[in-house]
């Protein structure tokens, strides 16, 4: 469990600055959408929070430390990407249980976290499958599964479901609302889709150029767009 805080961050790379000044705090066990164009720096702010880029200045916060220093692996965080890459050679199971195997958790309590996520995902009937004997869908939810069984206090996705087709995307979309209620855990979530935003957020944060315009809810924002900027891009009335 943990509340995430972006307390004043910066990022730069080079003369580059992508993010700017983003004060952000993210409630315990809230669905919190991330949105913006192409381009504005959400995976910037993302990979910060995951440790897999250096933040330029200020601070990030999960719970009640800052992890600023902290490596990845200990932040209590798991990250989905947009392009998830499975070991073609290993099971569906050998997938998901290879993380805890590097980790030297104890057999069956592998065993016990790769199928009770196999069966939160509804994948418990192929375990023994290569990825390549799977659907894209299937494929997304081992990915996510592999994720699951790391049991993070926070799950970040990065455009998880930019790689399905469009009826895939609305189902997966209804099956990520689902998945967060039960797993009781922060959600941090990257999209540039606006309708996906909409539908899923507990709250959204739109940003622009590295900074952020508005966070409110969705019908808050839908209904009281700070700036012409957010309306347009939610698609208020005018
Ligand atoms: P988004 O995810 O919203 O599409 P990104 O965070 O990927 O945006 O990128 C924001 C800006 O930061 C872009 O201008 C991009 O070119 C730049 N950027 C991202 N990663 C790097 C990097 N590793 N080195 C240099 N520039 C980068
Ligand atoms: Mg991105």
């Amino acid at each position: 469990m943990a509340s995430v805080t972006y307390e004043h961050v910066w990022k730069a790379f080079g003369d580059n600055v992508v993010i700017k000044d983003l004060h952000l705090e993210v409630k315990d066990k809230e669905f919190l959408v991330l949105v913006g164009p192409s381009g504005c720096g959400k995976s910037t702010a993302l990979r910060m929070l995951a440790g897999l880029e250096e933040v330029t200045e200020g601070n990030i916060w999960i719970g009640d430390r800052i992890v600023n220093d902290v490596p990845p692996k200990d932040r209590n965080i798991a990250m989905v990407f947009q392009s998830y890459a499975l070991y073609p050679h290993m099971s569906v199971y050998d997938n998901m249980a290879f993380g805890l195997k590097l980790r030297k958790m104890p057999k069956d309590e592998i065993d016990r976290r790769v199928k009770e996520a196999a069966q939160i995902l509804g994948i418990d009937h192929l375990l023994d499958r290569k990825p390549k004997a799977l659907s894209g869908g299937q494929r997304q939810r081992v990915a996510l599964g592999r994720a699951i069984v790391r049991e993070p206090a926070v799950f970040l996705m990065d455009e998880p479901l930019s790689n399905l087709d469009a009826k895939l995307r609305v189902q997966t979309r209804a099956e990520l609302i689902r998945l967060h209620k039960r797993l009781q855990t922060t959600f941090i979530y990257v999209t540039h889709d606006q309708v996906e935003a909409m539908t899923m957020a507990d709250r959204i944060a739109v940003m622009r150029d590295g900074v952020l315009q508005q966070l409110d809810t969705p019908q808050n924002l839908y209904n009281h767009p700070q700036n012409v900027f957010v309306a347009g891009f939610i698609g208020s009335p005018a």
